[in-house]
């Protein structure tokens, strides 16, 4: 039997665009360093956020090690973050050498409970170690209650960096997600919701703060006719060619959050009748950017994740789990963390246990939505016999 065409959880997808741009670098020969499409990019980018500036940069991890760096995260310094996400979200904070506490989701949102992270700024308070900063993710798409996080961080002093690295796109009460943090952060990787083969953004209404982002993005470069350098820098800046590709993908970011949003509708009527799925809430008053459709099988369902992930496999259809815990992985075993509830078993890790993952990008056919679905119902099928 020939193998079945591969079908990928996430992958790049061109509009057509991106050539013109990229075509324009090349005719005028800024090729590199900065250029055009850079300057472009980072005013469309803020445009879109409703935020003041942007610095484009080099990927999501370096916008958010800029963020630590600008707030002043050094070395014995405490920052919160997010336990359920991807380990780029946490490692800028190993690169300052600062201690992190992992605080645990709510099961409405999946995102960072905003009673945890209450009871563990309470705790810290008390013990004279709050925090210099708290990076919250927006996962999978869904807002998390920011309001409720920036009030709390608000009372204790402490900044906010806002991981929108998968949440490009989605709105809460009006406001574009990655505008509620001090910083905001997109990732552009080619996984992602639009793409510039790699890179990032850094957002902020603090215009200075950007600047300085910019002068660390290259080097610390200080204003002399030499070569002159105070700070360390790093070299994190992105390339004019590929903010041609950013340029032509922000165009179309309105339809490839409608298509992402199309397919989830797909998977949720055709799992509606299947009792051991649940699919990932939307929170009222959002559009949530369905970057992934992700779907929970409750404890003590029939059905396991490892069964769907392998039937899915076998039809040569990419889905994943949902991100392990940080609070879990062997990187960061020896940190802290804040449990959002009394149980041995933190809702990060029920979600990790019972969730996952399918195929969501825009450029999926229906053929191929209609095989996964496919793949999956017979699952169920195969369960129900
Ligand atoms: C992708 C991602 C990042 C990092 O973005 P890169 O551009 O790949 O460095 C950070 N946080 C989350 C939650 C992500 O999904």
């Amino acid at each position: 039997m020939n193998q079945l065409e591969r079908i990928h959880l996430s992958s790049p997808h061109m509009s057509g665009r991106e050539q013109k741009y990229v075509q324009e670098a090349f005719d005028t020969n800024w090729v590199a360093p900065l250029g055009k499409n850079v300057d472009e990019f980072e005013r469309e980018t803020a445009a879109y956020a409703g935020v003041k500036a942007a610095a484009a940069v080099s990927s999501g991890t370096a916008a958010i090690h800029l963020a630590l760096k600008l707030i002043g995260v050094e070395e014995g310094d405490t920052v919160f973050c997010s336990s359920l996400t991807f380990v780029a979200s946490a490692n800028p904070v190993l690169y300052q050498k600062a201690k992190i506490v992992f605080i645990d989701s709510e099961l409405d949102s999946w995102n960072m409970c905003p009673q945890a992270l209450k009871k563990a700024l309470q705790e810290a308070d008390k013990g004279g170690c709050l925090p210099k900063a708290l990076i919250v993710v927006n996962l999978y798409g869904q807002c998390a209650k920011m309001s409720e996080i920036m009030a709390l961080c608000e009372t204790y002093g402490v900044k906010v960096i806002e991981d929108a690295a998968e949440s490009l796109g989605s709105i809460d009460d009006n406001r574009m997600s990655g505008s509620f943090g001090h910083f905001g952060v997109y990732s552009f990787n080619g996984n992602k919701i639009i793409t510039t083969s790699g890179g990032g953004m850094l957002i902020s209404n603090d215009e200075e703060a950007i600047e300085k982002a910019r002068f660390y993005a290259t080097q610390s470069r200080d204003p002399a006719a030499h070569y002159q350098h105070s700070q360390t820098g790093y070299n994190y800046r992105m390339s004019n060619v590929l903010a041609g590709i950013g340029r032509g993908q922000l165009e179309v970011l309105e339809e490839r959050v409608a298509r992402r949003r199309e397919i989830y509708q797909a998977y949720e009527d055709a799992f509606r009748a299947i009792d051991f799925i649940t699919m990932m809430p939307e929170r009222p008053n959002t559009r949530h950017n369905r970057w992934l459709t992700t779907l929970t099988l409750p404890s003590g369902a029939d059905v396991a994740v490892v069964e769907i992930l392998k039937s899915l496999a076998e039809q040569n259809i990419e889905a994943r789990h949902v991100w392990k815990p940080l609070h879990l992985q062997p990187l960061f075993s020896d940190r802290l963390f804040v449990s959002a509830q009394r149980e041995n078993v933190s809702h990060a890790e029920q979600l990790f246990n019972h969730g996952l993952c399918l195929p969501s990008g825009s450029n999926l056919t229906e053929e191929e939505l209609g095989r996964v679905i496919e793949a999956v119902l017979n699952v169920a099928v195969a369960k129900s016999m």
